[in-house]
């Protein structure tokens, strides 16, 4: 059994202008399965009285009884469960939600449950109720596809749907003509004598004369409550015939609805209404998201690309190069002059610095020219190198061999050619095995030919890979004439990968500058000085397209929070109904945080799918511009995986506020507005 009561109740809205109370020390007690008819010119607070009783309104402390409960008290969660399981309502404007189909309509307190439901039994008892009150053809219609009388019938159905223990119905009959009113009323007191309390607000005395009491407000006061004379047609109070038990605790968990979800497909109808609006929005989110792909793919391309261009030059290289020092004093005591790196300061280097793999000294002459069997090459790259220097750079041999140690050791005068050496010189003959002269400085030496090496491209390469003749530094300390130019000023190395590069080549310049003092100048190789610019160039590059990217996707979510802004306007009435039949404040934040993300992740798929297109052909394009660049397939996972984070959160960003204030909508306004 559920007794309402209601005790000293006083209620004044919190906006309100006027001193004066809307209700005033209102007391009555309406027992359980009684049809009640409030009355009263507007104004009177019948309708606030209502609201109070059916919990869209919060009363003040021990005022308004659910049996035992002081419905003050109850969490705004367990109002929630109140109004969804224990009251039912029906308005004067119906209040279905446009949008939907009846049947939709009809089962809307199941899809807004705030406990768990059993969907399968409340689907048929939502047909059942539509063939009972006739509008069983009607359930797969929108609301304005259906008259008044049936729209209103739709709402009893959906009143009843969860077999609440209370109607509240304000002005049921107030929109409708006599026939549809009289029908109605009918329904009502089916309700009724099934057991159901029912309240009617109404100005109709025809109707308030088929219940069996009549309250009678004004300025906000009871001013007669009485029964009717009709009494003997009605339900007597207390027969309701359904199990009764009494209001049961209303402390249900909250279990999250999974039927909210088939509210998403709202989302899809909304966006249809508004189609130009939508598309736009979601145009602007997908731009930012392809925007962000694109942008975030290309940085980490180019970086990558320019990278491992470093890397055919040797990245794990390293070079150093020391000479001696002419501006010394000759206060400045020295332990040992520095000449050349010596045998000993390589083989010292390398058993020191575990890093380094593999180390080979490099002597280079300037103006050499090269010529056999006639023919002649001006200008050529003459080097002369220790046994590693060909694998530490990287060259790869074509043909024969490459420079061995023990020629090295006996300073064998044997050569490797560069691919344009060869094809200048050795037109028609074999390169392999013939005699090479060499003209460098004043000395005319020759060698012989032991490797050829492949075709390198490096276009802006100086000198150029393809032009070099490397001989063994040890021949080349023979044969080369300027004495500067065959001392060993350089040793390159090959270190470990994963090498900190930098730090390496600053272990081995302080150890030659503490062998050495004040005799040496000593310089670490450049390349990889050089990689650490680029890679911090590069990385400025890519926050620079990444913020790009990032003010485009704030764009978006700025345009997509504003069509959620206006889509929660529009939809003040739809989201005043769920609250009225029992939806949490939590899950109309879910419902409009579920919606801006769904629509994120539509656009935003749509924008992985157009930043794909964007970076592929800028890529094509920049490949069929130059051929520095060729055209490959490229899927950044840490880009789509950044991409999709944005997603989400453009989603979550840009449907909290929204959400936030669909969440704080009262229920009474948010019915109230067109
Ligand atoms: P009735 O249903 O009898 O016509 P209402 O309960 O709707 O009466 O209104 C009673 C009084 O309360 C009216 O003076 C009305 O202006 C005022 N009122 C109703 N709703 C609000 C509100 N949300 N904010 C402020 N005042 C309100």
């Amino acid at each position: 059994m559920t007794r309402i009561e209601l005790k000293n109740l006083s209620y004044t809205y919190s906006n309100q202008v006027a001193q004066a109370a809307v209700l005033r020390n209102v007391s009555l007690a309406i027992e359980s399965g009684e049809l009640v008819a409030l009355v009263g010119p507007s104004g009177s607070g019948k309708s606030t009285l209502v609201s109070l009783l059916g919990g869209m309104l919060r009363p003040p402390p021990e005022s308004l009884f659910f049996d035992v409960i002081d419905v003050s008290r109850l969490t705004e969660h367990e109002r929630a469960i109140l109004r969804n399981q224990h009251l039912g309502f029906v308005f004067q404007q119906f209040h279905l939600v446009p949008r939907m189909r009846i049947l939709d309509n009809i089962l809307l307190p199941a899809t807004c449950s705030p406990v768990g439901v059993a969907a399968q039994a409340l689907a048929e008892r939502a047909k059942e109720l539509a063939s009972q009150f006739g509008v069983q053809d009607c359930l797969q219609k929108l609301p304005n596809q259906l008259s008044g009388g049936q729209q209103q019938r739709a709402a009893i159905a959906r009143a009843l749907l969860m077999n609440p223990r209370i109607i509240i119905a304000d002005e049921p009959t107030g929109s409708l003509d006599s026939d549809n009113g009289r029908e109605i009323m009918r329904l009502l007191e089916d309700a009724n004598k099934a057991g159901t309390t029912v309240i009617i607000v109404t100005h109709d005395h025809d109707i308030a004369k088929r219940c069996n009491r009549i309250i009678e407000m004004r300025d906000g006061k009871v001013t007669a409550d009485r029964s009717s004379d009709r009494l003997s047609g009605c339900a007597t109070p207390h027969s309701r015939v359904l199990k009764d038990e009494g209001l049961p605790a209303l402390q249900h968990k909250d279990r999250r609805n999974l039927l909210d979800w088939r509210s998403i497909s709202l989302v899809f109808l909304n966006l249809r209404r508004n189609w130009l609006r939508s598309l736009l929005t979601m145009l602007g989110v997908a731009v930012g998201i392809a925007a962000v792909l694109a942008m975030t793919t290309l940085g980490e391309y180019t970086k990558r690309s320019i990278l491992s261009s470093y890397e055919i030059l040797g990245a794990n290289k390293i070079s150093f190069r020391a000479w001696p020092n002419w501006e010394k004093k000759a206060s400045d005591q020295v332990k040992e002059e520095f000449e050349e790196f010596t045998e000993r300061d390589i083989s010292t280097v390398a058993s020191l610095f575990t890093d380094v793999e593999m180390l080979a000294p490099e002597i280079t002459a300037w103006r050499s020219s090269a010529l056999a069997g006639g023919l002649k090459m001006e200008s050529i790259n003459l080097r002369g190198v220790g046994a590693a220097y060909l694998t530490i750079t990287n060259r790869e041999i074509a043909r024969g061999t490459g420079i061995s140690a023990r020629q090295v050791e006996l300073a064998s005068p044997v050569c490797v050619l560069g691919h344009e050496v060869v094809s200048q010189i050795f037109r028609r003959v074999d390169p392999l095995g013939a005699v090479l002269f060499i003209n460098s400085g004043d000395n005319l030496f020759s060698c012989r030919v032991v490797g050829v090496l492949a075709h390198v491209s490096l276009p802006d390469a100086k000198p150029q890979p393809d032009e070099q003749v490397f001989i063994p530094y040890t021949y080349a300390q023979l044969v080369i004439s300027n004495p500067w130019e065959r001392l060993v000023s350089s040793v390159i190395g090959r270190v470990k990968s994963g090498t900190d590069v930098e730090r390496l080549s600053k272990g081995i310049k302080s150890y030659f500058e503490v062998k050495y003092g004040k005799s040496v100048r000593f310089n670490v190789g450049g390349d990889e000085v050089l990689i650490s610019q680029a890679k911090r160039f590069l990385s400025i590059f890519s926050l620079l397209l990444g913020s790009i990217a990032g003010v485009a996707l704030l764009i978006a979510g700025t345009g997509l929070t504003n069509m959620m802004l206006v889509a929660v306007a529009e939809r003040y009435r739809e989201i005043g109904i769920r609250k009225a039949v029992g939806a949490t404040d939590a899950s109309i934040m879910r419902l409009f945080l579920g919606e801006s993300i769904s629509l994120c992740l539509v656009a935003g798929i749509f924008g992985l799918i157009l930043g794909f297109a964007i970076y592929e052909t800028l890529i094509w394009l920049a490949s069929q511009a130059t051929d520095k660049v060729t055209f490959s397939w490229i899927l950044l996972p840490s880009a789509f995986g950044l991409s999709f984070v944005g997603i989400v959160a453009i989603g979550l960003l840009s449907g909290i506020v929204p959400a936030i204030r669909a969440r704080r909508l009262q229920i009474v306004e948010a019915l109230r507005s067109e």
